[in-house]
């Protein structure tokens, strides 16, 4: 772990007033770091959806629970409920294709696999989930010709190292007990819409985090968990990325490390998920556009920064964005 150094406050009054207790020593007690106890990330997917029925309890459990998680939607159901796939892409999900009307690919003509890719990929983009870079293929059935197609697209195909068999009845234990034989950078298949994988999402969380493991992105580089780099649908920007990464935890705040690569000139942008709030920075020049959002730029101490957010209940880290500037 870095040195952290001394944060630059935001001139809040809650800000103020807790780091004013932190420096008198003792009031603020340190607790243990869960985010920075990540000793792997491990890759939740849930597909067939949006759904106006599923899809918002979907997000709020997993936004309560702290976990981020990779959506494979149909591009049916996309352009059927388009706020759905926004509404996954502004919790923090990333967004993956799944083809968009479900069908048995593999017994297509490649045209017909070109137009169900095709038109999930525009669907999602133009529903603001980002353009995918993960597809899922149904049934999680695949051969040469459609990963060429896939490859046109420039989709990674993922499929999965654990089926939670949620789609088959499985138990609410059972999806939890799937979820405990993940290892580091594992992928598990689960599915929006069984209510017995809604009612696992707690226990979900606190089987990951019993094991030391987190949930991270998917890499569009390898299909693999990874730690998420904020940049949504594992995008990198347009000439440069910042990636976080957990600092220390405190009982009602975390700091958030952001490393910036890729450029020296650069401005990202941090989205803080309400009612959270950002206390204050290191080592960059900000400004804050909105109540939930902060804007970064360089002020000669290099590309690494961070930020102290109090939580106020919601500990879903922030999305991150860079251009360059
Ligand atoms: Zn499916």
């Amino acid at each position: 772990m870095s040195i952290t150094p001394r944060p630059r406050l935001r001139a809040t009054v809650t800000g103020l007033a807790v780091a004013a207790s932190a420096l008198a020593g003792g009031t603020v007690t340190a607790a243990p770091s869960q985010a920075a106890a990540c000793n792997g990330y491990v890759g939740l997917t849930f597909d067939d959806g949006p759904s106006a029925g599923q899809t918002p309890a979907l997000l709020n459990a997993l936004k309560q629970n702290g976990l981020r998680a990779t959506m494979f939607n149909q591009g049916n159901n996309a352009a059927a409920n388009p706020a759905q796939v926004k509404a996954q892409a502004d919790a923090g999900m990333w967004v993956g294709n799944h083809s968009y009307s479900h069908p048995h690919l593999t017994q297509q003509s490649q045209a017909q696999m070109d137009s169900e890719i095709s038109r999930t990929q525009q669907a999602i983009a133009a529903a603001g989930g980002g353009t995918p870079r993960l597809f899922r293929p149904p049934y999680g059935e695949t051969d040469a010709t459609l990963r060429s197609v896939e490859a046109k697209y420039g989709l990674t195909e993922v499929i999965w190292d654990v089926d939670s068999q949620d789609w088959n009845g499985a138990s609410t234990d059972a999806i939890v007990q799937a979820v405990s034989r993940l290892t580091g950078g594992q992928v598990i298949l689960m599915h929006e819409w069984p209510a017995n994988t809604l009612a696992a999402i707690p226990r979900i969380a606190q089987a990951l985090s019993a094991k030391g493991l987190c949930s991270g992105m998917i890499s569009p580089q390898t299909g693999r968990a990874v730690a998420p780099d904020g940049g949504g649908n594992g995008g990198g920007g347009q000439g440069c990325t910042a990636t976080l990464s957990a600092g220390e935890k405190w009982g009602d705040r975390y700091n958030l490390n952001v490393a910036v690569s890729g450029s020296g000139s650069w401005t990202v942008t941090m989205n803080v998920p309400s009612p959270a709030k950002v206390m204050s920075t290191w080592n960059i020049s900000a400004s804050y556009p909105s109540a939930q959002v902060l804007t970064a730029r360089p002020n000669g101490s290099g590309n690494s920064w961070g930020a102290t957010i109090q939580a106020n209940g919601n500990w879903t880290w922030p999305t991150v964005s860079c251009t360059t500037s």
